[in-house]
């Protein structure tokens, strides 16, 4: 089959602003070439065997010049089926889109372009402020703040841009503020016109320096606002003070640190931007299935399937399938769960979980988990019932030696949490909070960490945990004081942060 070279809008920043059409497309793609403006979040979509090629365009110093970008793209097309080719914002504006559809044209090879959402609206939209509103502005115009007149810099032509109706929006302005504001003024724009920079529009770094043509560049330089940013200049901005809304967020000027497992974007960090937090994310391990073969007559033995975690069902389903079984070879078997979301993936095999004890957390499960066997086998006071507890292969934890005082367990390790390198460093100067949702990241992120670095770390940071193994893990690294989620979830840790916040 040809291959295609997908030109794909990232949007503006919030990974939430891609597209449906440009969200299927970096999961599907073979090769992704993105740029610096393009949300990092958006990566980890893309599929295990992707390539991805860091092209770092950002304005005035390209790490990889566009004419080299132009003959990667076809180089890529020749050795792969589906290359995106991930862009900040739109495709189209100012993002040389346009350059590169030509040069695949030329050589042949089919492109398609995804748009996306343009920094210059949603910048703006984020800071509460409408592009253009009815008696207020009646147009919009998107400028360049750098205008490349072979190697000169020439100034846009403010002599067009005096009606007061029309909102103007320069891009790759920043280093320019003064000229575009006197321009601006001496072309006859009134000096009172609200105007205002926005850096890092639609991101939990979204800043923004209001002020007016007068005295904006004073602004801006006292603010030290950093690259991406806009320039928006109009009577709009002014709307700016009811229309807000982004910053209002709980956890606004937060910055979090989540550990996860694998490479998937951290769900739990998606959760906490959502309340306004900006998060960075480390990966501490990756989970790898342990295959194993089981046939239908030792199934047949097994009275209760216990899953105390989502990859449980996941890698223990895998391995039925590979032998050759389906659920139907659990039609007789009780399964239970440690909770709603081990439950909801189990669901999604098409069975319904049995049993889940009240609270989640072993300590419960093993007492409920005895009381609701005593019914089941009420009519047989001498059975002792046979568990399969599918798990992790390195997981510590004594729920089967529990669980053996009144029936035959018998663990599976069905997957493995492996360490892998880990990029982000614990500088206790940078976050506010730490989050741990299991013993391993705690041990791996912090155990190399020495005593006295931990106690300084803690003693400034806050440290959150899910739950009991994974307190105990940081307590046996003398980690303290550590939050622990009242509720074992992710939603339970978040409701922990905004109480406490
Ligand atoms: N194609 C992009 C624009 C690329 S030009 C788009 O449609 O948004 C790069 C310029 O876009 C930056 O210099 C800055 O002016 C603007 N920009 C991109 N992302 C931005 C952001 N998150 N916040 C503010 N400005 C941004």
């Amino acid at each position: 089959m040809a291959s295609m070279v997908y030109l794909v809008g990232a949007g503006p920043g919030d990974p939430g602003l891609v597209t449906v059409k440009g969200l299927e497309l970096i999961k599907k793609a073979d090769c992704i070439i993105y740029d610096r403006l393009s949300s990092p979040e958006l990566l980890g979509y893309a599929g295990m065997d992707c390539e991805r090629i860091y092209v770092g365009k950002a304005d005035r110093h390209h790490t990889l010049p566009q004419e080299q970008i132009n003959e990667l793209l076809v180089e890529k097309a020749k050795e792969y089926h589906c290359v995106v080719r991930l862009k900040g914002g739109d495709v189209f504006v100012f993002g040389r889109g346009g350059e590169e559809g030509l040069y695949l044209r030329e050589h042949g090879i089919s492109y398609t372009v995804v748009p996306g959402v343009t920094s210059a609206i949603a910048g703006p939209a984020y800071a509460g402020i409408p592009v253009t509103h009815r008696g207020v502005a009646t147009s919009f115009r998107v400028i360049t703040g750098h205008q490349k007149n072979g190697e000169d810099l020439s100034e846009p032509d403010f002599t067009t841009m005096s009606d007061s109706k029309e909102t103007l929006i320069f891009l790759m302005g920043l280093s320019r503020v003064r000229q575009i504001v006197d321009g601006l003024m001496q072309a006859g724009r009134n000096r009172q016109t609200p105007a205002a920079v926005i850096s890092h529009a639609t991101t939990e770094a979204q800043e923004i320096c209001e002020g007016t043509l007068e005295n904006l560049a004073d602004r801006v330089e006292e603010a030290k606002l950093t690259s991406p940013a806009l320039i928006i200049v109009g009577d709009v901005v002014a709307l700016r003070r009811q229309l807000h809304f982004f910053e209002e967020k709980p956890l606004w000027g937060k910055h979090y640190l989540v550990a996860k497992i694998g490479p998937k974007p951290s769900r739990l960090a998606a959760m906490l931007r959502a309340k306004g937090a900006y998060t960075s994310e480390c990966m501490t391990g990756e989970i790898v299935g342990v295959p194993a073969v089981y046939t239908a007559q030792e199934l047949a033995h097994v009275d209760v399937l216990l899953f105390t975690s989502a990859n449980g069902v996941d890698y223990f389903m895998k391995n039925v399938f590979a032998s050759g079984l389906d659920a139907r070879a659990l039609f007789h078997t009780r399964c239970a769960v440690i909770g709603q979301k081990t439950a909801e993936k189990l669901r999604e095999y098409g069975i319904c979980a049995d049993f889940m004890p009240e609270h989640s957390n072993s300590t419960n499960l093993a007492q409920e988990l005895k009381e609701y066997l005593d019914q089941e086998f009420r009519g047989d006071p001498f059975k002792r019932a046979v568990i399969w507890y599918p798990t992790a292969k390195n997981a510590k934890d004594n729920l089967v030696d529990t669980l053996l005082s009144f029936c035959d367990c018998g663990r599976l390790n069905v997957y493995e949490n492996v360490p892998c390198p880990m990029e982000v460093p614990v500088d206790k100067d940078v976050y506010d909070a730490i989050f741990f949702t299991c013993a391993s990241s705690a041990e791996r992120m912090l155990g190399s960490l020495k005593p006295q670095e931990r106690e300084t770390l803690a003693s400034v940071t806050d440290i959150y945990s899910i739950g009991p193994k994974c307190s105990a893990a940081l307590g046996e690294l003398g980690v303290s004081p550590v939050i622990e989620a009242a509720v074992n979830t992710y939603e339970g840790l978040v409701n922990c942060v905004l109480r406490k916040e």
